[in-house]
């Protein structure tokens, strides 16, 4: 069943949302040093992969959302655009071309052709960290760029967060409250015009455990749809 919370459209000591800032990082962002140190690595590891901060993917103007935690080391980081390349992007793209979200064939490759449709695609996170585990200091950093993201597409309607750290970063991002909407995969958040969708994140480790199973991640995706179409 989809619980539905409603959260205060301000940040917590009730100033107006955060002001505007810049949507993309810089190819070589120096703002979190241990992430910094890993991308150079990778960078001299592997000259031909992307190993830079991944933008996001989609038309500023959708109307959905969608926020991942981190690029995968062999995913996005490797080719620059956001869950392409690993398993997470095999369920993601399935089921946005599924709901409409998406149109093309999806080849794991940035220049596949898929084109997403009233979607967009970013991240917590633009830089790839250790163990896919960015610590809460280089999430609070990212931040900027996520606030400024959301910030800047002015038709949206639906952000679906993928996991608790995607869940909670994007709270931040908005000025919203957090305590009046705790993440749980199937939670619908409502703030003024927007509604927040909590999904477990599509990583190949939550549907190997069946954490989270294809039919529970579609919908997710079901919903939002619904709710776009109503
Ligand atoms: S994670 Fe974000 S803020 Fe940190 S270095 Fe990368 S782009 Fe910059």
């Amino acid at each position: 069943m989809t619980t539905i919370s409603t959260i205060e459209n301000e940040t917590a000591d009730g100033a107006p949302l955060p002001a505007l800032l810049r949507t993309a990082p810089d190819r070589n962002c120096p703002l979190c040093p241990r992430l910094v140190a890993f991308r150079e690595a990778a960078r001299a590891r592997e000259p031909s992969w992307f190993n830079s901060p991944v933008p996001s993917f989609g038309d500023p103007a959708a109307r959905m959302a969608i926020v991942g935690l981190a690029p995968g080391m062999q995913g996005a980081n490797r080719t620059g655009r956001p869950f392409t390349g690993d398993f997470a992007g095999d369920l993601l793209y399935a089921t946005l071309i599924e709901y409409g979200f998406a149109k093309g064939v999806y080849r794991a490759r940035p220049d596949d052709g898929l084109r997403l449709v009233d979607c967009r695609i970013c991240n917590a996170v633009h830089c790839v960290p250790p163990q896919n585990k960015p610590l809460p200091a280089e999430i609070n950093t990212c931040r900027q760029f996520l606030t400024a993201t959301l910030g800047t597409m002015p038709k949206l309607r639906a952000i679906v967060a993928l996991g608790r750290i995607a869940h909670d970063s994007t709270l931040k991002a908005l000025g919203l409250r957090a305590a009046a909407a705790p993440f749980m995969h199937g939670a619908v958040h409502k703030a003024g015009s927007l509604k927040l969708y909590d999904s477990y994140h599509c990583s190949r480790y939550n549907t190997n455990t069946r954490v989270l199973t294809p039919d529970m991640f579609r919908a997710v995706f079901a919903k939002v749809k619904a709710d776009l179409d109503s």
